[in-house]
């Protein structure tokens, strides 16, 4: 019944009716498609960049071009360099940049905005310019949002230094169409840059990726792979036959186990055979809703052991058994019911808030180390999963967002990627919402 609904919603009829009723079909998103390096188009810069930016866009292959009254070449993006703002004042250049170039961005056109980490303000308006940059980042998405253009701000932890190259080249690309609103925390690093491997950025890396069988398990699995890792898929007994089918597609190797039993990373070193794990992705995860005071108490412990006791311990486990590499990458995906709560997820949303804390403070203990850890907190994701909630609560949820749309798993495989990246050694610690500026939790 719900999917017959559904489909007289989006069949012609039923979107010339609700065209009458004001509520217009979703823009089409653009999307990554092997883009080589990954931003095709040009960035216009909102002043002259620094020599550091200068080199940042050069080792990330950004082809930009500072704006002037001449010069009439289309562009892709906007980034404005913002680390140096200091008075109200200047906050003015906002208003005047973006109200002047954003109307001519494509639909999937990219703004950035480069701030000051917290720890890097000096005095009370530089604190408070800072801040304004968020509130600015948010409330613009909100309106570019219906062009399905993103607004995304980037908060250096000190100098602006190379390890911006990557989390910037991302959000400036296709790989970002799910992402808008939210602010990015990099830290900056010295030494020499990494070197891009455009097409393959994750070549020769070994990845595990939980729940793979399905959803946006597959998707990850397929997307660490497109970028050059060896992936072993691991699922649930039941999901084996699916499991199969998705890891053999990629030429992957296929773990039929439970991320809750005892032996399960006994079961993860046979299938490593003799490597050492370079990313690990927890994204097994379940939900069993009930309001807490119908909630059997077995929906409450199955949930918080898979969701939330199983990452920490298997990642407790493998580290102590040397089975992660020294650069590990270890990545968790929470969730924005974790955020916000919700109705009947009291077990969920606790899992998945608790992802948010142990990302934080194991990424404190793995600071003076090669390991990183985040998250990526998803919003309404098209699939199985949300395919089981009833057609105009799950029509709500993906319209509920600056982009009017649910994502795709591709969006969240996207952000996994990122963090998997080698050269993402200044992200740890951080929970991304890959959510459109979803209004829960905002
Ligand atoms: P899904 O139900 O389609 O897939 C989850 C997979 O995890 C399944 O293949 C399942 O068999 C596996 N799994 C469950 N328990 C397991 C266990 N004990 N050991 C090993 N594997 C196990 O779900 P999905 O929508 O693809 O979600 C993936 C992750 O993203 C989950 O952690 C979910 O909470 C999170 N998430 C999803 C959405 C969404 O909109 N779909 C939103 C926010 C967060």
């Amino acid at each position: 019944m719900s999917k017959m609904i559904e489909n007289l919603f989006y069949s012609k009829m039923g979107q010339t009716l609700m065209n009458a009723v004001g509520v217009k079909k979703p823009l089409t998103l653009q999307r990554y498609q092997g883009e080589t390096p990954w931003v095709k188009g040009e960035v216009l810069l909102a002043h002259e960049a620094s020599h550091a930016l200068q080199q940042v866009l050069k080792d990330a292959e950004i082809k930009s071009q500072v704006f002037s009254e001449e010069d009439s070449s289309s562009y892709d993006a906007l980034l404005m360099d913002a680390t140096e703002f200091k008075t109200i004042e200047q906050l003015q250049s906002l208003k005047t940049f973006f109200s002047q170039h954003a109307a001519q961005l494509p639909v999937s056109g990219r703004i950035v905005i480069l701030a000051k980490a917290p720890s890097y303000w000096s005095g009370l308006e530089q604190a408070s310019v800072m801040e304004a940059l968020n509130g600015f980042t948010r409330s613009y998405a909100k309106e570019m949002g219906r062009k399905g253009v993103t607004v995304n701000l980037v908060y250096m932890e000190g100098q602006i230094s190379h390890s911006l190259a990557t989390p910037l080249n991302f959000l400036l690309s296709h790989k970002a169409s799910y992402i808008s609103g939210q602010p990015l925390y990099v830290q900056s690093h010295n030494g020499e840059p990494a070197s891009f491997n455009w097409q393959q950025p994750l070549a020769g890396k070994v990845a595990l990726v939980t729940g793979a069988a399905q959803g946006i398990g597959a998707a990850i699995a397929s997307t660490l792979t497109r970028d050059g890792a060896t992936v072993i898929g691991l699922d649930i007994l039941p999901a084996k036959e699916a499991l199969d089918a998705t890891m053999a597609k990629l030429n992957g190797i296929s773990l039929a186990a439970d991320i809750t039993s005892d032996h399960v990373c006994q079961d993860i070193q046979e299938a490593l055979k003799g490597k050492t794990l370079d990313i690990l992705v927890h994204n097994a995860g379940i939900t069993r809703d009930k309001t807490l005071a119908r909630m059997p108490d077995h929906f409450w412990e199955l949930t918080l052991n898979i969701n939330l006791n199983a990452p920490i311990q298997v990642t407790q486990r493998l580290e102590q058994q040397n089975l992660l590499s020294q650069q590990a990458r270890v990545i968790c995906i929470s969730s924005i019911s974790g955020i916000a709560g919700n109705v009947g997820q009291t077990n969920y949303a606790a899992s998945k808030s608790g992802i948010a804390g142990y990302v934080r403070h194991q990424a404190s203990l793995w600071q003076h180390t090669g390991k990183t850890i985040n998250a990526i907190a998803p919003g309404f994701i098209e699939t199985q999963m949300t395919d089981q909630i009833p057609f105009m609560t799950r029509e709500m949820g993906r319209r509920m967002n600056s982009l009017s749309q649910g994502g795709q798993p591709q969006d969240v495989a996207e952000g996994v990627a990122l963090f998997a990246q080698p050269n993402s050694q200044g992200l740890s610690g951080q929970v991304l919402r890959v959510c459109g500026q979803s209004l829960i939790g905002a």
